[in-house]
């Protein structure tokens, strides 16, 4: 399969962030098409397209907008997801720096579908302070050219967007934790139902789209539903950015159509793997995705075939080991980004993800019990589906998965008490447990 460049399609231009740029490549063109229809028809355009959220939850994006209530009083709020905590994935990121008026007209053409949204929010993570910076300066270009404000182009749609930064919080990518950080309190995710398509942020109705998602509605506008879903297969429809990380030997966001091959990414498009070592195990969609083997690879990149060979699609990003990887440390890094970010609001998370990481310090340090293996596994079935949001499943995918397909490694730390020869671990051990 070839790389596109279609979501991609400015990004190398020279000063590519400009709106004169965006303009001279036909953008806000959709806009000014879509602002001729009824909201009701680009809600279907979009419903037609069987476009799914590009944050990782795979949800159908039309068939979320079709959930607002239609005989609430309140306004309604667009919040675009911008928060990209998940390790391994910088997608969004490139459309923020280099594209932010594809994510803008996205975002106003969006607002004017789901209808009575004079309010919109950009909500960033925190570290993102130069994307932050881009927004608010194309916001304000913008509004200079009538495409944000009151009544926009003559419709009679009024609509302004506001860049929100978070704190850095891996939670506040939660779209309950994100309603909550916005309305000003402490990010821990709120207990659904109600969804926020009910009760969202300020109690509005509210929807919650990430921004590759929100991207991808001015080419669906232009180029309409049918051309959208001759990307991909039926329901993995559009193109997508993969994000490739890890030991490749050249790691980046590639853009492909929703479903190119695991396999083919790695060895053909990212050169293969790094010091020409065998690989030892591929994340997927995310670090909250479970490990693939080798074997396990030659598969499409789209959300049903990954839940199919029992991991996730996630946010597509790839995070490739080698056979030089030690697989207890790389769990326990995951497992103590896991515990740093739970929220603390439910039991479960909360003491379990400590656990965990403490069990896999001790395994990597010498001080693996026998029965560790089993412990960790019992341990994510005791988190896994039993904790308030998503987190808590996120914590276990990567432990459940090293301890099932890796257990030999596991072992052997166990019994020799030290890692498994010709693997490397990437930390200090001399240094006391937490300092890492
Ligand atoms: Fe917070 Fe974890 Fe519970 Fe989510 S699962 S609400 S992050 S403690």
């Amino acid at each position: 399969m070839e790389p596109i460049k279609v979501l991609t399609k400015n990004v190398d231009k020279p000063n590519s962030a400009a709106i004169d740029t965006y303009i001279a490549g036909g953008g806000y063109e959709s806009l000014k098409k879509a602002l001729k229809s009824t909201p009701d028809e680009i809600v279907q355009l979009v419903k037609d397209s069987e476009m799914r959220g590009r944050g990782g939850a795979g949800f159908p994006t039309g068939m979320k907008w079709g959930f607002l209530p239609k005989d609430s009083p309140m306004p309604r709020y667009l919040l675009c997801n911008a928060d990209e905590s998940e390790p391994g994935t910088f997608k969004d990121r490139v459309i923020i720096e280099k594209d932010p008026h594809l994510l803008i007209e996205g975002m106003i053409i969006s607002a004017y579908a789901i209808k009575s949204c004079p309010m919109s929010y950009i909500y960033i993570r925190g570290e993102f302070y130069k994307g932050a910076m881009i927004l608010v300066k194309a916001l304000e270009e913008a509004r200079a050219k009538g495409f944000l404000g009151k009544n926009i182009l003559g419709s009679g749609f009024d609509l302004d967007i506001t860049v929100h930064r978070g704190a850095g919080a891996y939670i506040c990518g939660e779209e309950m934790g994100l309603i909550e950080s916005i309305e000003g309190h402490r990010g821990q995710p709120r207990v659904k139902p109600p969804f926020p398509a009910v009760v969202g942020v300020f109690g509005s109705p509210t929807i919650v789209n990430n921004v590759e998602t929100l991207s991808c509605v001015p080419l669906i506008v232009e180029h309409g539903a049918e051309w959208f879903k001759s990307f991909g297969q039926p329901k993995n429809t559009g193109p997508k950015l993969y994000c490739v990380s890890g030991h490749v030997k050249k790691p980046g966001v590639y853009e492909f159509p929703m479903g190119v091959n695991l396999k083919e990414l790695i060895y053909e498009h990212c050169g293969g793997i790094t010091d020409d070592l065998p690989l030892k195990a591929v994340i997927p969609g995310g670090g909250s995705a479970p490990m693939l083997t080798p074997d396990e690879i030659d598969l499409p990149m789209n959300f049903d075939a990954l839940m199919k060979a029992g991991t996730m699609f996630g946010s597509a990003g790839i995070i490739v080991m080698n056979s030089s990887t030690c697989i207890v440390d790389a769990t326990w890094r995951m497992s103590k980004f896991f515990a740093h970010e739970s929220c603390g609001q439910c039991t479960p998370c909360r003491e379990g993800t400590n656990w965990m990481e403490t069990i896999l310090d001790r395994i990597e340090r010498g001080g693996g019990r026998p029965q560790d293996a089993d412990l960790l596994f019992d341990m994510t079935d005791n988190i896994g589906g039993k904790s308030l949001c998503a987190l808590g499943d996120a914590a276990c995918g990567p432990v459940a998965s090293a301890v099932k397909k890796f257990r030999d490694e596991f072992m052997y730390h166990i019994e020799h008490k030290s890692c498994l020869p010709g693997t490397k671990r990437y930390r200090r051990l001399d240094m006391p447990v937490g300092a890492h």
